[in-house]
């Protein structure tokens, strides 16, 4: 006897990255920002009307929604915004793909959310291996018969990023055969050639952003989505079916602040691009396969030693990072590029470790 939903007995959730408490590590595991968010944060939180707590947020998170716009050079009838980027994206399935119809199609290793939210969703899923080079098989995925594709770009884990031309590309082909493409740009501002100008040209690309990487908020839960208003249109109702209000006061205060600072955004971005091509350099050197990467993160392995092997070591070491269980992930670690002194601290133990 049991009381639960087949749903809630059978499916398999996603896992965040481990947030340990037990001792002060060097977090280099869920690609957070080492950087503070821009210190209009701080003055946002520092003079925000509590009293005006009292009150349900804005639903639509009119104001955010409009600097959002300004920002991405769009109108705001072209922006959603939702409890994190994972909230968009979950959305995302029931607005363009139908329960047991044609699949959405992805690559095999990507964000590994896009398959538990479909599973959750009942949306079919048609899987396109990446190639041997650990890049997508773009002709492939535009074979497969279905109604959409998740693109995460640069993708994770492997940081690899698809130049804008590219992706125009693949969206114009995707449009000829009438599918929706979701670009997953979570990392973009790492890189640096955003599909958001494309929504203008093409109305079945949505580009999905958060504030948690290049804006260092993780902590606040805020992402949008930018595209079609009729796509954007049908994030709307989705929203409205699970929770009128996911984007409270204090977040849509702190982010609108947040997104009008490009400046600072740059900056720090500056600083970890920096940052992650002198890390990958040195990775290199010890003997690591490291794809070049467009991310605030790298896809480390090949070496003597399993990605959970150098994770346990690492750890005890006080250093932590991400590893996977997977065939062919199981050979490599994910690493988050930290400060210059958190990346000196995890490439001396390395070398400690791999001697
Ligand atoms: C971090 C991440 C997200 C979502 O982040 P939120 O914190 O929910 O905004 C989405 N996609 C990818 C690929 C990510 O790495």
């Amino acid at each position: 006897m049991t009381y639960l939903s087949r749903r809630a007995l059978c499916i398999a959730p996603y896992t965040a990255g481990e947030q340990p408490k037990d001792k002060s590590y060097i977090k280099l595991n869920t690609n957070e920002n080492p950087y503070p968010p821009s210190p209009r944060v701080r003055e946002v939180l520092k003079a925000f009307e509590t009293d005006t707590l009292r009150l349900y947020p804005r639903p639509d998170a009119d104001p955010l929604r409009e600097a959002i716009a300004r920002a991405e050079g769009v109108s705001p009838q072209n922006v959603f915004c939702g409890n994190g980027s994972d909230e968009v994206l979950a959305l995302s399935f029931p607005a363009f793909f139908d329960e047991g119809g044609l699949p959405a199609c992805f690559a095999d290793l990507t964000y590994s959310f896009y398959e538990v939210f479909a599973s959750f969703f009942g949306v079919n899923t048609h899987i396109v291996p990446l190639k041997e080079d650990f890049t997508f098989d773009l002709e492939g995925m535009l074979n497969a018969d279905c109604a959409g594709y998740y693109l995460c770009n640069p993708n994770a884990p492997t940081g690899i990023a698809l130049p804008l031309q590219t992706v125009e590309a693949f969206v114009s082909a995707a449009k000829e055969k009438g599918r929706v493409v979701i670009a997953d740009e979570a990392y973009m501002d790492f890189f640096g050639e955003s599909a958001v100008p494309l929504t203008k040209k093409y109305d079945n690309l949505l580009v999905v952003k958060t504030f948690s990487k290049s804006y260092s908020l993780a902590g606040i839960r805020c992402g949008y989505a930018v595209g079609d208003e009729e796509l954007v249109s049908a994030l709307f109702r989705m929203k409205d079916c699970f929770n009128s209000y996911p984007v409270d006061a204090v977040c849509q205060a702190v982010c609108a602040a947040a997104v009008e600072d490009k400046e600072y955004r740059e900056k720090t971005c500056a600083l970890v691009k920096s940052e992650r091509e002198r890390l990958r350099g040195e990775l290199l050197s010890l003997g690591f396969t490291v794809p070049k990467s467009g991310a605030n993160f790298l896809f480390a392995g090949r070496v003597k030693m399993s990605g959970e092997e150098l994770y346990t070591a690492l750890k005890r070491e006080g250093v932590l990072v991400r590893f996977w269980n997977k065939p062919i992930l199981k050979e490599f670690l994910r690493i988050t590029v930290g400060t210059p002194a958190e990346n000196d601290a995890l490439l001396e133990k390395l070398k400690f470790i791999l001697r």
